[in-house]
């Protein structure tokens, strides 16, 4: 092989490799179609930690909102994206985080009141000391989440006072809604909705199946407590005019996303084939 045919060979995988990567080619799905942003921690990474990809740096997340705000997007919480199905603007976001960790309050809500955001946080109530990611796969046992600082109950407080975020239900314990008897999916699913309702003195009509995962059962049992949605892991963005409301999708950001990742995955529900 001459060098021109080495060039022409390496540009060749690079741009495979970009283009399966990236997908850009990939029409955006129509503006009029609510995009539903799922976060967990607004932190730096940790060196050499497990999860960093829940983790979105401050700078990073503090790009992304000033980038919506710029940019003709609408903020929602979950509940208003619901009640206001049928006369959405085009460019509706809710921005929604998993689990609710400290820095959901310390780190995530200046930026948000900072671009005049709103957002919605999916509570685990019986959310300290708790080790769940085993309850997904049995390996995942090295206690990383566990030991990441979780809202206090003052913070949840604080808040709800400046209005501009929303409480929703991650059940009481975070387990795995489908390995679980009745009385145990009950707990899990209308009384984590009782407590946080009678704890925070707040409707909760919002709810987020731990790992994504549930069964019929909980589909009906989430319908039949009074929650008006419940969001997946499903990546994607939903027509919400034949959409179920109980299995939402929603866009996964990560810790690990480019900028460019961002704007990709808010055009089409994902960067490239599958993440
Ligand atoms: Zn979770």
């Amino acid at each position: 092989m001459n060098s021109y045919t080495v060039i022409l060979f390496v540009a060749l995988i690079l741009g495979f490799y970009f283009s399966h990567r990236y997908a850009w080619w990939k029409k955006a799905v129509p503006y009029k179609h609510p995009r539903i942003l799922m976060y967990h921690m607004i932190r730096e990474p940790v060196h050499g930690a497990k999860f960093n990809s829940l983790r979105v740096s401050p700078k990073n997340f503090e790009k992304q909102i000033k980038y919506l705000f710029e940019n003709g997007w609408q903020f929602f919480t979950m509940t208003e994206l619901i009640k206001t199905r049928n006369t959405l603007p085009e460019k509706s976001v809710a921005v929604t985080f998993d689990d609710g960790y400290e820095d959901n309050y310390t780190n995530a809500l200046p930026i948000l009141k900072k671009y005049h955001a709103k957002a919605t946080i999916y509570l685990v109530v019986d959310r300290h000391n708790r080790e769940w990611s085993s309850k997904r796969k049995k390996k995942n046992n090295n206690n990383e989440l566990m030991h990441e600082p979780k809202l206090q109950d003052e913070q949840v407080e604080k808040l709800i006072e400046s209005g501009i975020i929303e409480i929703g239900s991650h059940t009481l314990t975070h387990d795995n809604l489908p390995t679980l008897t009745i009385e145990k999916k009950h707990e899990e699913i209308i009384d984590s909705r009782n407590l946080i309702k009678e704890k925070f003195n707040i409707e909760c009509e919002s709810f987020c199946y731990p790992f994504g995962l549930y069964d019929e059962v909980d589909l009906k049992m989430v319908e039949q407590a009074g929650y008006i949605s419940a969001t997946t892991v499903e990546k994607g963005i939903d027509d919400f005019s034949i959409a179920n409301p109980y299995i939402l999708k929603r866009i996964t950001l990560s810790g690990k996303d480019n900028f460019y990742a961002f704007i990709l995955k808010l055009k089409m529900g994902r960067r490239g084939i599958k993440k």
